[in-house]
């Protein structure tokens, strides 16, 4: 096993472990790619939503949120092109019985083949030490040259045949390549095959072709079918937006990797309506104003990266994916796309109603165009979650495990900890406890030693631990020990309340 393999599954283990996330309906075994979120999970989720929610809504005057229903009209499904086109290429490995992604096992053999340029770059940074230029060496090793005209031709043929929607063609690729099944080790595909990824149900008891639904796999039509509704009643102007958060629901084949793909999902997802011909001035401020909100978790930039779409798909006038380096490698975390007035002139096209704006500084009538910003909350946390996960050896040589988690974002932001059970100190914590709920989300723990209650609340992320001694009960003083740099300081217990709101500040956006 790698380094990185291990470290994620450490990371999973303590997701579970501290009621964070749990595998879906586990005492009947779980369910493939459906997670519960626990007690600390929902916490950090919720506070997640609550950062995002505000950085659109709040910090922007012409956006504004819905909530709209799972549950759509079908015929949204058809307009938005999901119905004929939402699919995945599925093959599958006869020997193993395994079900794959076409796409995704071509794409994972580019990665390896990256992963070589990379070997190779870090065994000649070793050979040379400082006098190693890693730019002159990636243009200009023959080796590494090699695997980048490799990845070039793949990539181009890959993406040829995915726009051309070639089964035939993408599986003669994964002979090509010699791609193997990594469970059996063997060659030995079938066909590739077209796969929808929409769930569907019934409504009503009758059971007839024209009342199947689905559910929505994603939030942004209960956007777009709403948009006059909002801008009506909200005398929006444009350019301005509409954000949701909400559940979303896609079969994915190969579910993988934890939470990061789910059957059931949360999206945050943004629509910016703007004038047709102003949308890629908008498309620059969204690229650059969402990687801004994801700096701001403080999560180092060098773990972020645009990944620009060089094939568009039709309805589309620019693309722009930011991956994330998780502990797998780095994949999407966000979407953001220039979708020009595809989906709203769709929705005029099946359902006849107008769905224009009235510009009154142009005096004219148009569909708007569109910007969407389309990120995973589940991904979102997986990122976070993942980067704040942290083993640490300390002087005494101990071990802890601390989820240095944005304070903001913490599940809890303190503990109220009575250094005994007796003497009063239970009764003087539970005061503590009173005041600063109110405010914060607490935490009381009387339960063992104080060392070992200190590692609980750095497992959970728990920015201040509070401890209740006899010097308390003498002067009312208590001693506040910091999660990251375990520091301890005494202060009044009226100052408490002051102290957390200072140093718990709102990410800066
Ligand atoms: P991928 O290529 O990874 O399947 P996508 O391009 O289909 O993702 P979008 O349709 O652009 O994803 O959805 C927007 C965002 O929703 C993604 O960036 C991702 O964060 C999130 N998302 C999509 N599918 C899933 C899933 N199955 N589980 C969790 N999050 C998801």
């Amino acid at each position: 096993m790698t380094n990185k393999e291990d470290l994620f599954k450490k990371i999973v283990a303590h997701a579970k472990e501290y009621g964070f996330v749990f595998p879906s309906s586990e005492i009947y075994d779980g369910m493939s790619a459906v997670y519960d979120y626990g007690q600390n999970g929902v916490e950090l989720k919720n506070n997640i939503k609550q950062y995002w929610w505000k950085s659109m809504t709040q910090m922007h005057e012409n956006i504004v949120g819905i909530d709209s229903a799972i549950f759509m009209h079908p015929t949204i499904w058809k307009a938005s092109g999901h119905v004929d086109a939402f699919n995945d290429p599925l093959i599958d490995n006869k020997d193993s019985k395994k079900r794959y992604r076409a796409d995704v096992l071509i794409e994972e053999h580019i990665a390896k083949i990256e992963e070589k340029i990379n070997k190779e770059c870090e065994k000649a940074a070793k050979k040379f030490g400082d006098s190693f230029n890693k730019e002159q060496f990636l243009s200009t090793n023959a080796r590494v040259l090699e695997y980048r005209t490799k990845i070039e031709e793949i990539t181009r043929r890959f993406s040829d045949l995915m726009t051309r929607n070639d089964l035939a063609g993408l599986k003669a690729l994964i002979e090509e390549l010699g791609i193997v099944c990594p469970v059996s080790g063997s060659r030995n595909w079938t066909e590739v095959r077209q796969f929808n990824l929409m769930f569907s149900t019934k409504v009503g008891s009758v059971s007839e072709q024209a009342d199947i639904i689905y559910l929505r796999p994603e939030t942004a039509q209960g956007i777009f079918v709403n948009y006059l509704n909002v801008q009506k009643t909200g005398r929006m102007k444009i350019p301005f937006g509409i954000a949701q958060i909400g559940k979303a629901f896609r079969n994915e084949i190969v579910a993988r990797q934890f939470i990061f793909r789910m059957r059931e999902f949360e999206q945050m997802e943004m629509q910016f309506f703007v004038r047709p011909g102003e949308e890629i001035k908008w498309f620059e401020y969204w690229k650059q104003t969402r990687m801004k909100w994801h700096l701001a978790l403080n999560i180092p930039k060098e773990k972020y990266r645009f990944h620009d779409h060089e094939k568009l798909a039709h309805y589309a006038n620019a693309a722009t994916d930011i991956e994330f380096e998780f502990p797998f490698g780095f994949k999407e975390l966000e979407g953001i796309h220039s979708r020009t007035d595809f989906d709203l002139k769709r929705h005029q096209e099946f359902s006849g109603k107008k769905l224009q704006y009235f510009d009154p500084e142009l005096n004219e009538s148009y569909v708007p165009y569109v910007i969407e910003t389309s990120i995973g909350l589940d991904r979102t946390f997986l990122a976070v979650f993942s980067h704040a996960y942290t083993e640490e050896r300390l002087e005494d040589g101990s071990e802890r495990v601390v989820l240095r988690l944005p304070r903001i974002l913490a599940p809890v932001k303190a503990a109220v900890l009575p250094l005994v059970k007796k003497d009063g100190m239970p009764e003087k914590a539970h005061e503590i406890m009173n005041i600063l709920k109110q405010d914060f989300q607490m935490q009381y723990d009387e339960k063992d030693a104080i060392g070992k209650r200190y590692r609980r609340q750095d497992a959970i992320g728990t920015p201040y631990c509070i401890t209740v001694d006899t010097q308390t009960l003498e002067d009312n003083t208590v001693t506040v020990r910091e999660r990251d740099s375990m520091q301890q300081e005494r202060m009044p217990i009226e100052n408490l309340c002051m102290y957390i709101h200072r140093n718990i500040k709102p990410l800066e956006l």
